[in-house]
């Protein structure tokens, strides 16, 4: 998954420090992240001139092994033609694998830092608490952590069979070509078990039990933790009753013809290939 870094370390420990030797840069321009056109990754030290001119306002994000990643708030003069900006999707497919890891979570951080500039309860400009990773408000004390969306993904079993799922083309166009399982965000006043029964529910009009946490994936792409459960169907009955501004498809497949595919970065197609292997 997009988060198993090893043998690297992703320390997120709240200890901001300056930029040295060694570490990593991201700048951002609308909406996307510019890597260094030369190698397609994160900026290092050497390649910014931090020797000969001054350097930009800059927040400390986290630290790789040694390597300290910073958001620096405006490209250098003359950086532009060393610049090349990405999508977010293009950390799908980064290698290594660490700096995709590194550059998504940073992208995600940054985001939540631009949409926090201002305070929601009163409208002052905010500023970074000096100890914790969060804004603090200076006018009305309004002290604003980073925003993580819990969600679940749910495989549904029935003996040797697993329900996939396929996005609706008019809700996700672009992304329904892989199966992929039930998912969906927990709301408000609900533990996330309900909201597994619950999203089974709506997506295909399933009940389900006998509810088994498998693993979570912190999922910067769309600002989720996800929680993957596997549970099983309460029925013999399994009939899908699409919902269909959600879903397109939802397949029965036996383990031994479960479709290959899929981003091995995700959760999803770990837990799809978890069950292939046996029983979970
Ligand atoms: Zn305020």
């Amino acid at each position: 998954m997009i988060q198993d870094i090893q043998p690297h370390h992703y320390d997120n420990a709240y200890h901001p420090r300056a930029p040295r030797p060694g570490d990593r840069f991201f700048f951002y321009q609308g909406g996307e992240t510019l890597l260094s056109k030369a190698t397609g990754l994160p900026f290092t030290w050497e390649e910014l001139p931090f020797a000969s001119g001054e350097m930009p306002d800059y927040t400390y994000l986290f630290t790789i092994d040694q390597v300290g990643f910073f958001w620096l708030h405006t490209l250098p003069a003359g950086l532009e033609e060393a610049a090349l900006p990405v999508k977010d999707a293009a950390f799908r497919t980064l290698q290594p694998g660490w700096l995709a890891f590194a550059s998504i979570t940073a992208s995600q951080l940054h985001r939540w830092y631009q949409n926090n500039r201002f305070c929601g309860r009163c409208g002052a400009a905010t500023e970074p608490d000096a100890v914790e990773r969060a804004m603090r408000c200076p006018a009305c004390g309004n002290l604003v952590y980073p925003t993580i969306s819990p969600a679940v993904i749910v495989a549904v079993t029935h003996g040797d069979r697993l329900l996939l799922t396929k996005y609706s083309p008019k809700n996700r166009p672009g992304s329904t070509r892989n199966y992929a399982l039930i998912a969906g965000f927990a709301e408000i006043g609900e533990p996330l078990e309900d909201t597994v029964r619950r999203e089974v529910m709506e997506e295909v009009g399933l009940p389900v039990k006998n509810l088994r946490f498998y693993k979570s994936q912190p999922w910067s792409f769309s600002g989720c933790l996800l929680s993957g459960f596997y549970c099983d169907l309460d029925s013999e009955d399994e009939t899908v009753t699409l919902q269909e501004d959600e879903l397109g498809e939802g397949t029965w497949f036996d383990r031994a013809e479960l479709p290959e595919g899929g981003s091995p970065i995700s959760l999803t197609w770990e837990m799809i290939d978890r069950f292939r292997r046996g029983p979970v």
